[in-house]
């Protein structure tokens, strides 16, 4: 009796824009040691905030759904939002992801020593708790009414571009993602005081595609994210690859929730940086430093926000900036046109060919190092895990030793 042979399992890699994608695209061969080796990064800051404010806006949405006549805007800390987080922190240490310290306190008045807060007077309302109250209280009176789906998972399949039979894993590729909230607008259910429908409207080119659909509904895809505005440019000549690539995240979603039965057509994508609400001081110095260099793209008009960065300086008392600024510097407004999308797959298409092409180097070579292509950029390379080993920066950091 002949034994049939067992023929090799068909696997479809499956990426992710946002654990994938953009991080292959900050450095190639972080992500490679990163990700494809499973260890977390060992500093997690901006990870930690980003969950955070997902999983307090994710929660306040619900709860406010539960009831929307008694959670009535605007929330207090103390009364509705602090429990919410409370909540929402005992998840992420469940998942073992640790709170930076001094940016969120995780006690309550029953604590009688400082911890890791400056005094034994708990709670605090640190900078995380800060900026939830403001996204919560800036947003929620306007996106919460027109939230339909909350955290969709997409998932679709795409043909690998250059596969070659016996080289490469397989011929086609997943792409999955979460997008945060779907927001089904019909024109005749907004109230006309809607902040988000005013943004809308004030783009002239969502505007036109509204005006042309032949259905009074259309889709909006809306995206969280625990940071700050990144500049468009780097410099004078280079665009900032964080901005393009949140761009391209949200055309992504759109192309893979377009492909969902119950969609209706997704016009735009909304990028809430959620930051921007509350900026910190490290915040104000990269936006001064922005402005002059003429790198980002939303600047400020009014007197008064002009003199306020004027005149701030490290250490300064007077740092507020008006809330128009921060309201507009946090909402970023992406249309979703068919050439849009298209650019953004085969974008997309290339980044996972050129990861894929890294793997069959690596299996063929059997080591790392010279099969990924590393980004040897400041601002990364000081907080990578693996700046003392990595070539592309030999020498120029040293081992610490505590
Ligand atoms: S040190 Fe810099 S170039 Fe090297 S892996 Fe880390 S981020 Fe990439
Ligand atoms: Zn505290």
């Amino acid at each position: 009796m002949t034994l049939a042979v067992k023929s090799k399992p068909y696997i479809i890699p499956e990426y992710s824009l946002t654990g994938d994608l953009l991080s292959y695209q900050t450095c190639g061969l972080q992500y490679r040691y990163q990700n494809r080796g499973a260890l977390p990064p060992s500093i997690p800051v901006q990870l930690w905030f980003g969950e955070f404010i997902h999983g307090v806006m994710e929660e306040a949405y619900k709860t406010w759904r539960t009831d929307p006549a008694s959670f009535r805007f605007p929330w207090s800390w103390e009364g509705e939002i602090r429990a919410i987080e409370m909540n929402v922190n005992r998840r992420l240490k469940a998942k073992g992801l640790r709170r930076p310290p001094r940016l969120f306190c995780p006690y309550d008045e029953t604590m009688n020593t400082p911890g890791t807060c400056p005094d034994a007077d708990h709670p605090h309302k640190l900078l995380a708790s800060r900026r939830a109250e403001a996204a919560i209280n800036t947003w929620g009176p306007h996106l919460f009414p027109l939230i339909d789906n909350a955290e969709v998972k997409l998932k679709g399949c795409r043909e690998m571009i250059s596969y070659q039979e016996g080289v490469h894993r397989s011929n086609y590729y997943g792409i999955k993602g979460i997008v945060d909230v779907i927001s089904s607008v019909s024109i005749e259910r907004v109230h006309a005081g809607n902040l988000i429908h005013h943004y809308i409207n004030a783009n002239p080119e969502i505007r036109a595609m509204i005006d042309e659909l032949s259905s009074l509904d259309y889709e909006i895809i809306i995206d969280y994210k625990g940071m700050r505005r990144p500049p468009v440019y780097l410099s004078q000549s280079v665009r900032n690859l964080t901005w393009n690539a949140h761009e391209w995240q949200v055309l992504t979603y759109a192309w893979l929730r377009s492909r969902q039965v119950d969609a209706q057509r997704p016009i735009a994508g909304i990028i809430f940086y959620l930051n921007e609400l509350v900026p910190s001081a490290d915040d104000i110095a990269n936006l001064k430093q922005e402005l002059r260099d003429g790198l980002t793209d939303i600047q400020p008009t009014g007197r008064m926000d002009k003199q306020t960065l004027a005149k701030w300086k490290r250490g300064s008392k007077k740092s507020a900036l008006s809330p128009e600024l921060r309201e507009q510097r946090c909402i970023r407004l992406i249309p979703i046109t068919e050439e849009r999308r298209q650019q953004s797959l085969r974008a997309f298409d290339e980044v996972v060919a050129e990861i894929e092409n890294s793997i069959v180097q690596e299996m063929r070579r059997g080591s790392i190092q010279g099969c990924w292509r590393p980004n040897p950029v400041e601002k990364t390379c000081t907080a990578c895990d693996f700046k003392h080993i990595c070539p592309a920066v030999k020498g120029r950091y040293r081992m610490s030793v505590l």
